[in-house]
């Protein structure tokens, strides 16, 4: 009888995960349905028939017709990676995370194994990794290690259209690598028709293009401009959400806080229109969102009710969100502007290009008609919007490739085989800066310091801000202020019903006007304290992720330290050493006090404000040094700190002389102008 129980008990528990298995199977197998509907499918084996028989192919389809998802897979199917990883760089953080999320899910495997992404400060990664997506920026940190990519066996630079710094300059190097790795298989993906250039740059490589599915988008514009586009793009999703047939909006916005603004404003005006219209999902979207919650802009839409996608750019061409039927454009988004005659960088919204317009308006067509309102006039689209968008290499500040550039090995900038090379003076003036900062010495070399700094996956001045720190013995307060400074997302936050409350807890931060680096340092620290205590964040209005993501980079940077033989000391008595490592850094940053309030930079005048977040925009203080500069209604200087002038003498002797910071040395300087220094 025992037997029997048992073969029973076994008999059922085999049912069980018969049934299990083949649930899981059924998921796959659908999966596996999805990808071969997708246009790509239909060209796969020609597709790995030109890979085979090309080095270096350009491959050209539209977006959303399985570029990113599908030809790794092909290619890991094919035997590729018995040679080699298959690496697949995407410009944005998010892509790399989501598409790699995706791929291991239609393979079956965990997420960080077979598939895998690596971006900045997060390495999803192991040795089972064969395919491996990751931003542009970190295959340019990896070739620092590994100038030969000896473990990959096929590298492809994905959204290449975007060409953005760091995917021009991988450009250059891997056409290089490709020359003396003659195994080494290179594609160049892009979903727009610069194919001629990227083939004529790759010495007329071969283009493959395959055509995508389009449905006839119609094109809407204002009749007259918006003055608030802002308001224009509400009251079209909710025009829209109340009139048209069902199917999912896209609206683009130019940053995290306006999407967060525009979330708020929607769901308080769906409260007031009552009960009677159809459930509207909110779905917000950009580089900072954890996550689980980015996930939620590909669940289906439940039957009968709509979605609406608050997104970045990065849903021109990086993502595809299936079902999208209507798009809202209002014709911004954000970019780095950067004046090589003074070598000040801003972050800018700035009037989109016909290009990218056009890819916008497509997201609207890929399942079925739709509809794209641009919230411009026609007048405008067709008169004042460039054809193409300006190349980032062309409006950015080069000192980090220059950095990076010169670690490899490459001295001769100038002549640097860029597809469109940037101003000389914006080379030129990289060159300054980083000897300034002590990277390179007088004849243009890599100096130990710059050796050091190029370790760091950072801006070069907060590179040096660290270098610098070993000297005035506080770098473990100098790692936090960093790891702060590069969250990327907001650290406070401040619900409409509770602002001050919230402006409160902030200003505590503040206390004895300390500026707004040592402000961070005190939160970090605080948030420490409590040994990172999440009740703590909510208490003081301060964002929990953000501090995770904080603590995320500092144990990185940490180890980085180790790596460069910088001991961690700290030095918490002696601010004045905190804020010198600062000015060390940051010493081309700096401004001026004018009389009317305003600021002026100290170098190349142009006049700048403080920014009205900052614990200093009361204070005012005679000699600021800023973190970074952000235009807006007015040119503002985001993350303050008081310095004394003579500082900038001190540890900048090339760059200052006394004549800049004269007149603080003199009587002209009032009384008490320097009551906040420590
Ligand atoms: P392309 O690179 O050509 O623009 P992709 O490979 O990114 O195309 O997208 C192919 C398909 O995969 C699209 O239908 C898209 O919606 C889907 N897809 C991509 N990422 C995800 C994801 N994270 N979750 C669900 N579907 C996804
Ligand atoms: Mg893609």
């Amino acid at each position: 009888e025992s037997v029997m129980a048992g073969e029973n008990y076994e008999d059922v528990m085999d049912a069980k995960q018969k049934s299990q298995d083949l649930a899981e199977k059924s998921a796959l197998e659908e999966l596996q349905e999805v990808r071969r509907s997708l246009p790509i499918y239909t060209y796969r084996d020609q597709l790995l028939k030109a890979v085979e028989e090309h080095q270096v192919l350009v491959i050209v389809g539209d977006t959303g017709s399985g570029k990113t998802t599908q030809i790794p897979q092909y290619l890991h199917e094919a035997g590729y990676t018995k040679r080699g990883k298959v690496g697949c760089t995407q410009p944005r953080r998010v892509a790399a995370m989501s598409v790699a999320a995706r791929v291991a899910q239609e393979m079956g495997v965990k997420l960080g194994h077979e598939v895998g992404y690596s971006i900045r400060f997060e390495d999803c990664t192991s040795d089972k990794t064969v395919l491996k997506y990751m931003t542009d920026g970190m295959l340019l940190r990896e070739l620092l290690g590994e100038p030969d990519l000896a473990s990959y066996s096929v590298v492809i630079v994905d959204e290449a259209h975007e060409r953005t710094l760091s995917t021009d300059i991988l450009f250059g190097l891997v056409k290089d690598i490709a020359r003396f790795r003659p195994d080494l298989k290179l594609l160049i993906s892009s979903a727009t028709m610069d194919a001629e250039k990227f083939s004529d740059y790759f010495d007329t490589a071969p283009i493959f293009s395959f055509p995508g599915r389009r449905f006839p988008v119609e094109i809407n514009y204002t009749s007259a401009p918006e003055a608030d586009y802002m308001d224009a793009a509400i009251v079209t999703v909710l025009t829209i959400h109340v009139r048209e047939p069902l199917g999912d909006i896209l609206v683009f916005f130019t940053g995290q806080e306006e999407i967060e603004t525009a979330e708020e404003i929607l769901k308080h005006r769906i409260r007031g229109l009552g009960t009677k219209i159809r459930e509207l999902i909110i779905c917000p979207i950009y580089a900072n969102l954890p996550s689980e919650l980015q996930a939620k802009i590909f669940e289906p839409t439940p039957e009968g009710a709509r979605k609406v996608v608050l997104a970045t750019n990065i849903a021109e061409t990086s993502l595809t969100i299936d079902g999208i039927k209507y798009v809202v454009d209002p014709g911004f988004s954000k970019m780095k502007s950067y004046n090589p005659r003074t070598g000040m960088e801003s972050l800018l919204i700035t009037p989109i290009s016909k290009a990218s317009a056009t890819q916008r308006a497509g997201r609207a067509g890929r399942t079925s008609a739709g509809k794209c309102y641009r919230l411009y006039t026609a007048f405008n689209y067709n008169n004042d919007l460039e054809e193409n968008t300006v190349p980032e290499v062309q409006r950015t500040n080069l000192a980090s490739v220059v950095l990076a550039l010169k670690s490899l090995g490459i001295h001769d900038l100038i002549n640097f085989d860029f597809m469109d090379p940037p101003p000389a003076e914006a080379l030129v003036k990289s060159l300054e800066l980083l000897f300034a900062l002590g990277a390179l010495n007088k004849l243009g070399e890599l100096t130990k310091a710059g050796r050091r700094m190029a370790e760091f996956p950072l801006d070069p001045m907060l590179s040096k801000m660290i270098v610098v720190s070993d000297k005035y013995k506080c770098s473990d307060e100098i790692i936090s202020i960093a790891a702060m400074l590069s969250i990327g997302g907001s650290i406070f936050y401040r619900p409409k019903d509770k602002q001050v409350h919230a402006d409160n807890a902030r200003m505590n931060f503040h206390t004895g006007n300390v500026g707004d680096h040592i402000a961070l340092l005190k939160v970090y620290s605080s948030w420490k304290e409590t040994n990172y205590s999440t009740q703590w964040c909510y208490e003081n209005y301060i964002q929990v992720r953000s501090m995770k993501r904080a603590r995320d980079i500092r144990d990185q940077l940490e180890g980085l330290l180790e790596r460069v033989e910088i001991e961690i000391s700290s030095n918490l008595n002696e601010l004045d050493s905190v804020r010198k490592s600062i000015v060390a850094g940051f010493f081309p940053h700096t401004a001026k006090l004018q009389k009317n309030g305003s600021y002026r930079t100290v170098k190349h005048p142009q006049t700048v404000h403080i920014h009205p977040n900052s614990g200093l925009s009361q204070v005012l203080p005679r000699w600021v040094v800023y973190h970074e500069l952000v235009l807006t209604s007015k040119e503002y200087m985001r993350q303050v700190t008081e310095l004394k002038p003579e500082w900038l003498i001190e540890l900048a002797p090339h760059y200052y002389q006394l004549k800049d910071v004269e007149d603080a040395a003199s009587k002209k300087m009032p009384k008490g102008a320097g009551k906040a220094a420590m």
